[in-house]
């Protein structure tokens, strides 16, 4: 048996910043990670520039505002920075509090992260999976190890070949945890094609709202990128964990102007086109091939016609199909594609210091947990700042 004081099953972003915390107060802390080396999704985070916090980042950016709350209570994501800069991290952001390593390339944080390990004496075990967790004499067993404290940082079931395929789920439901339903989220949506295929790597900044199967109406706004399936971007990206069972999309390609304004603006064009054809009407507002495309689906007649053809009955639907284009969305790309998920371990059986209300010496962090935030580095901001929190608190359950 291999004995340690915490060990921590899953060596990604949150599993990682607990090993960390948890050495520096003292511990004896062992990583066990399933893949050939740990942090692998960091490296693929922000395209490969990870996006490793926002500056901004506040509750009210997750499914769970009260419960972060309390996360970030204790460590938010000021307290991060500084967690980033003790390691040796430099940063910088954008004008929407993006934050990402000076150096531009995610591997640097993934260093940082491993030297400090290093430096602390963490054990780090990579190649391993933990299949279950067993209680033994008042000590948790995981295959070979022994431990007092374990924290349960596997992740969710978000990008499988990132070692995170959900397995993580039955290791905690093992001692009477519940995982809420798991939705695929931060990921492309798939839409009916005929409008969007036409489209493809076209890109535009668009107001969306979700008209989901139970009703509920869900919006963002910001880019929106056209794929051969239906719709990537960020403005799509953030409704995608409301639209696992598909639902109507409206696209507001003229979100600064109102459905009058928008009226107005055609009969200007109209008047301006005169004997020029329809398919130039739109020129002036979008992409000329998105308003080909919005001109074609609406009017349903050839768009060599003269502009000054155009009905006041057409001139008003082309106005409507500006500000709430439909679609229908059959669903997403998946887990295999999505970034984050949605759902998870239930939040309320565990404490504010991220412990197990049912297994004292049990705890869980991350994505594992039923939290999910914002596209824009709010996931990774919970991951370092849940981790941590747990960190500390096994540390400090080992002192007891
Ligand atoms: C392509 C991509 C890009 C992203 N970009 C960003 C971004 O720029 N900004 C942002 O904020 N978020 C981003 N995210 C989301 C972010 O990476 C995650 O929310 C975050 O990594 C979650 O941290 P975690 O520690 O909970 O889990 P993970 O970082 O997923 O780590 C879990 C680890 O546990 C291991 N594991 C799983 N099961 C076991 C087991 N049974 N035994 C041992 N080990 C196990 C896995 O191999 C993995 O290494 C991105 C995600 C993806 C997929």
């Amino acid at each position: 048996m291999n004995d340690t004081g915490i060990l921590i099953l899953g060596g990604g972003a949150s599993g990682l910043a607990a090993a960390i915390e948890g050495a520096r107060r003292g511990a004896d802390v062992t990583v066990l990670e399933k893949l050939d080396r740990v942090g692998k999704k960091i490296l693929a985070t922000g395209n490969g520039r990870c996006n490793l916090l926002n500056r901004n980042a506040s509750p009210a950016d997750y499914n769970d505002p009260s419960f972060v709350g309390r996360v970030f209570a204790q460590y938010d994501v000021r307290s991060d920075l500084d967690f980033f800069r003790s390691i040796g991290l430099l940063t910088t952001a954008d004008s929407e509090g993006r934050v990402y390593p000076r150096s531009n390339a995610a591997s640097s944080v993934l260093d940082v992260l491993r030297l400090e390990c290093q430096r602390l004496g963490v054990r780090i075990v990579c190649g391993e999976t933990a299949v279950s967790i067993r209680r033994e004499n008042g000590m948790f067993v995981v295959g070979t190890h022994r431990a007092r404290a374990v924290i349960v940082a596997c992740g969710g079931k978000a990008s499988p070949v990132h070692g995170t395929d959900g397995n993580g789920y039955r290791l905690l439901e093992a001692f009477g945890h519940s995982c809420t339903r798991l939705y695929p989220a931060l990921v492309q949506l798939r839409t009916d094609t005929d409008f969007v295929k036409g489209l493809k790597g076209l890109r535009a900044a668009a107001a969306l709202t979700l008209r989901a199967p139970d009703g509920k109406t869900h919006s963002s706004c910001g880019e929106v990128l056209f794929t051969d399936y239906g719709l990537s971007g960020i403005a799509a990206m953030e409704l995608s964990r409301f639209a696992a069972d598909g639902g109507t999309l409206f696209i507001d390609f003229l979100p600064d102007m109102d459905g009058a304004q928008t009226r107005d603006f055609l009969r200007e064009a109209k008047a301006r086109g005169g004997s020029r054809p329809l398919e130039q009407l739109l020129l002036g507002a979008v992409h000329s091939r998105i308003g080909q495309a919005i001109a074609r689906d609406t009017l349903q007649r050839k768009l060599t016609a003269p502009c000054d053809t155009l009905t006041d009955g057409e001139l008003h639907a082309l106005a409507k199909a500006l500000k709430a284009f439909p679609l229908t969305v059959r669903g997403t790309k998946g887990f295999a594609d999505a970034q984050v998920t949605a759902g998870g371990m239930d939040v309320t059986a565990f404490s504010d210091t991220l412990e197990s209300k049912r297994v004292p010496g049990l705890f869980a962090c991350g994505e594992i947990l039923n939290i999910d935030g914002k596209c824009g580095g709010y996931n990774l901001t919970f991951a370092w700042s849940s981790g941590r929190l747990a960190g500390r608190s096994a540390a400090q359950y080992l002192q007891k």
